[in-house]
């Protein structure tokens, strides 16, 4: 058994909250020539096909977002989400002003940035802090895996000790803390990936986000898979290591998704994750035969 989205959304939000896709307009150190121009090996620029525009304002942008899902949320209260790139990456004072803005929106109950662990000064998390104390703050990392290795091959451009680090700060100013790993990376065995499961387990983290790799056209990631360089994984064998990692994290460690949400118009591999309702209707059979769960898996 393992605890859920919707169990967390329930139990802070009395119900189902959705998530609004902004855009804060930020790039990251992997792509600027800081670190890299390139970018991490999988990564087609920010994950955020569904987010608002950066040119509107927060306001704008939270109010053009809740129009697509407006008609699914009757309770009508959001978490503002900045997805894509590195949200922590720029000018503490533009940082202030963006999440200042989202949190003081009536309709939004708590703020979510997704970041890199090596893109939180100490400035920085004082700011989400300070606004941790007005909305919940919630904070996820890209660590993707606990593996030098793989690490390296990915570009991901920081050790594990940067995450380590990242991790107990956060968590000692009092932010939730949600980790991304990614199942299917090549040259990682399934021992490899519930591994670094078990790593985000005892890290301090409060939540998980598993993802499926996905090969899309125009990576660098591409380019090795049409080479024959490596394989994706199918269906079941992605279930496996999914259902061996949720065994490998502590019950309270809240799973904030199963899957991936790749870009279709982009998927090169594996193709089997373009069917969304497949992939989700037989992980959650399988979860219900596995007794990883009593109703919906998702
Ligand atoms: S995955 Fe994140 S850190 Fe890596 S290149 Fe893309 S935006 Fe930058």
């Amino acid at each position: 058994m393992y605890r859920s989205l919707n169990d967390e959304m329930r139990e802070k939000f009395g119900g189902k909250v959705y998530k609004l896709a902004l855009e804060g307009g930020f790039t990251c150190p992997n792509r600027d020539g800081t670190l890299g121009s390139r970018g991490c090996i999988f990564c087609l620029g920010g994950s955020g096909d569904f987010a608002e525009k950066p040119c509107d304002s927060v306001a704008e942008q939270i109010e053009k977002a809740k129009a697509r899902v407006a008609h699914k949320n009757p309770c009508g209260k959001y978490i503002a989400y900045f997805q894509s790139y590195t949200n922590t990456y720029g000018p503490v004072s533009r940082l202030r002003e963006l999440f200042t803005e989202a949190v003081g929106h009536p309709d939004i109950c708590a703020l979510s940035i997704g970041t890199r662990p090596d893109c939180l000064s100490d400035e920085v998390i004082k700011l989400l802090k300070e606004l941790n104390s007005q909305k919940p703050v919630w904070v996820e990392l890209g660590l993707q895996t606990i593996h030098p290795k793989t690490a390296e091959y990915i570009r991901r451009g920081y050790p594990l000790e940067v995450f380590d680090s990242a991790v107990e700060r956060l968590k000692a100013a009092g932010i939730y803390v949600i980790v991304h790993m990614i199942i299917g990376l090549p040259g990682e065995t399934p021992e490899m990936v519930a591994e670094t499961a078990e790593y985000i387990g005892k890290s301090g983290a409060d939540g998980i986000k598993l993802q499926l790799l996905h090969v899309l056209r125009g990576t660098d990631l591409a380019a090795d898979y049409e080479a024959g360089l490596f394989r994706t994984l199918e269906l079941e064998e992605y279930i496996e290591i999914l259902e061996e990692c949720i065994r490998r994290i502590p019950p309270e460690m809240t799973v904030h998704r199963l899957t991936g949400d790749g870009s279709k118009k982009h998927l090169v591999a594996p193709l089997w994750s373009a069917d969304k309702k497949r992939v989700l209707n037989t992980i959650n059979a399988s979860f219900k035969r596995d007794n990883l769960v009593q109703g919906s898996a998702l």
